[in-house]
């Protein structure tokens, strides 16, 4: 989880940003490798979708030479178990094609490095984790550039776990609770349009959805993660946090390498609950299964319909159909996408083989 909010959308705030992106740089890094910073605190597995996926407060490790963060009111909070998560959605995406995401991982734990603030926030002056905070998004920055260059376009999903009551996964479009309440037409004002990681996608999207339906409508990203049994806000289902819920909206990360900032990279921050997605083994394996789904849809319905988008030539999904069902098998909802302009059949099967 985060500890902060975004402190404001002011104009030196994009300013900022904009000048770290500049000294972004495209690194020679080959998909199915996996790279450490010198110092080793930081892993990133290179990968051929165009996906990435960043774990910055899941770390265990404290050296004794990086004293505890100190300055502006430092988080210690670790989000159990992400980093097992992350490499547990790696596994997902290999076992659907051979084709995996890129994943970057912040191995220190957040007392020594919070990956999700500032420079000078998350490092609070030490050298050792000043290196692995430029690491961590130098290696961002890279993925982000490989994914431009090769697919035009691509997503980004900065992956923590809050300790909320309401068992929901938060998706944080930088957008705030009171904002997500808005009616679809104030939520498509460019205004709105421009504080959102979506902001790329709203303006550019296969069927020509709008901002609002992109966040709460029939295919948004939190709707299809609720058909797969987790219950997601934004979504069709559960449309915004209602006032007083606890909420993490996105921050630093997400503000940083999403199309919020610029470019094509579109994003969320991923915030999961503890039982059912984290807990277990079993549990994330499973929940790792179906956001790899997720993904593989909301891919063909958005950004590259039916496409193959593994850069190494690898199907990621089945060649031999664009049609995209999951989860399958399921239990109280099944989501079935088809191209545009098709027709398709779909027959249904209990697990006795009766239609
Ligand atoms: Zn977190």
């Amino acid at each position: 989880m985060i500890g902060a909010r975004l402190p404001c959308r002011c104009l030196p705030v994009v300013i900022a940003l904009l000048l770290v992106r500049v000294g972004a740089k495209a690194q020679p890094f080959l998909p199915g490798n996996t790279y450490f910073s010198p110092n080793g605190h930081i892993e990133y597995r290179c990968g051929d979708l165009p996906l990435i996926i960043s774990v910055p407060h899941g770390g265990a490790l404290q050296p004794a030479d990086i004293p505890d963060r100190t300055c502006n009111s430092p988080v210690y909070d670790v989000d159990a178990n992400t980093v097992e998560l992350g490499q547990a959605i790696d596994s997902a995406f290999l076992a659907r094609g051979g084709c995996r995401p890129h994943l970057i991982i912040n191995h220190l734990a957040r007392r020594k490095l919070d990956a999700n603030r500032n420079l000078i926030d998350g490092a609070c002056g030490d050298p050792q984790a000043e290196l692995a905070w430029n690491a961590f998004h130098d290696f961002i920055d890279s993925a982000s550039a490989t994914v431009t260059a090769l697919t035009g376009k691509g997503f980004y999903l900065d992956l923590h776990g809050h300790g909320h009551a309401i068992q929901r996964v938060e998706l944080g479009y930088l957008l705030y609770e009171d904002e997500l309440a808005l009616p679809p037409a104030t939520l498509n004002s460019s205004t709105y349009i421009n504080y959102s990681s979506i902001r790329n996608l709203a303006g550019n999207n296969l069927q020509g959805l709008t901002h609002a339906e992109l966040l709460q409508g029939p295919q948004a990203l939190g709707t299809l993660l609720s058909n797969t049994g987790y219950p997601a806000v934004p979504s069709q289902q559960d449309p915004f946090p209602m006032a007083g819920q606890p909420y993490f909206s996105g921050g630093y990360n997400v503000a940083q390498h999403s199309s919020y900032a610029g470019g094509s990279i579109d994003g969320v921050q991923v915030e999961c609950y503890y039982t059912g997605i984290r807990g277990t083994g079993v549990d994330r394996a499973r929940f790792a299964d179906s956001l790899a789904m997720v993904m593989d849809a909301y891919f063909a319905l958005h950004y590259f319909g039916s496409g193959n988008t593994c850069t190494s030539g690898l199907p990621e999904r089945p060649s031999t159909t664009s049609i995209v069902c999951f989860p399958n098998p399921c239990t109280d909802h099944i989501t079935v996408a088809w191209p545009a302009g098709t027709s398709a059949t779909v027959r249904v099967n209990d697990l006795l083989g009766r239609v």
